[in-house]
């Protein structure tokens, strides 16, 4: 059976689930392993992401751990492409550059093989999450600080009540799915 666009938006949003107080009180966690274990919706959820990116000019695309490999792979694959992983630091074993930024208490950092972009390379980053933006925001300054040009930032779903777009002001945002919380 074929969808449109609408209908393969809500097969996707049907195969999230929503796990209140997770890891910790107040957190609405998006799980989309049940997504992932469904092949109708995970190669709706690539063939989606594609649409709204091909015609962007992507020359590779890099993406953080560990939930971002899950889409940044298979769409990399998809669009022939190569991909990049963004990792937490001590975990790549050549030269990297690397980024720090801030958690709502504490730090975090972000970390790139120092030679994985080329200057001037166009780079989509994916997620599958927008929330607060922090970690995207580390990984277009990651990107950059290489010498590669941030043309995107894509993800599966993107949650308002957070506004992580503000974060991201240079970059073009992409979200397939849209939640209040
Ligand atoms: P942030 O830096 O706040 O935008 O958080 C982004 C990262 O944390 C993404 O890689 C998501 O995988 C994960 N994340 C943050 N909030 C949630 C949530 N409510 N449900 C699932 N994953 C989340």
């Amino acid at each position: 059976m074929n969808h449109n666009s609408d209908e393969r938006i809500d097969i996707l949003r049907e195969r999230i689930a929503t796990v209140p107080d997770f890891p910790e009180p107040g957190i609405q966690f998006k799980d989309i392993t049940t997504l992932l274990a469904c092949p109708s919706a995970f190669f709706s959820s690539i063939d989606l992401l594609e649409e709204r990116v091909s015609d962007l000019g992507a020359e590779i695309i890099a993406a953080p751990e560990s939930r971002g490999f899950l889409f940044g792979v298979p769409l990399a694959m998809r669009m022939g492409i190569g991909f990049v992983p963004i990792r937490k630091p001590g975990k790549l074993p050549r030269k990297t550059c690397s980024v720090k930024y801030s958690l709502e208490y504490g730090t975090d950092e972000v970390e790139m093989h120092a030679d994985a972009i080329q200057p001037g390379q166009k780079v989509l980053l994916v997620d599958d999450v927008l929330a607060s933006g922090g970690t995207m925001a580390a990984c277009c300054e990651l990107v950059e600080k290489s010498g590669g040009v941030v043309i995107c930032c894509a993800f599966l779903m993107e949650l308002l009540s957070l506004d992580g777009r503000k974060k991201l002001p240079d970059a073009r945002v992409i979200s397939l799915l849209e939640e209040a919380d």
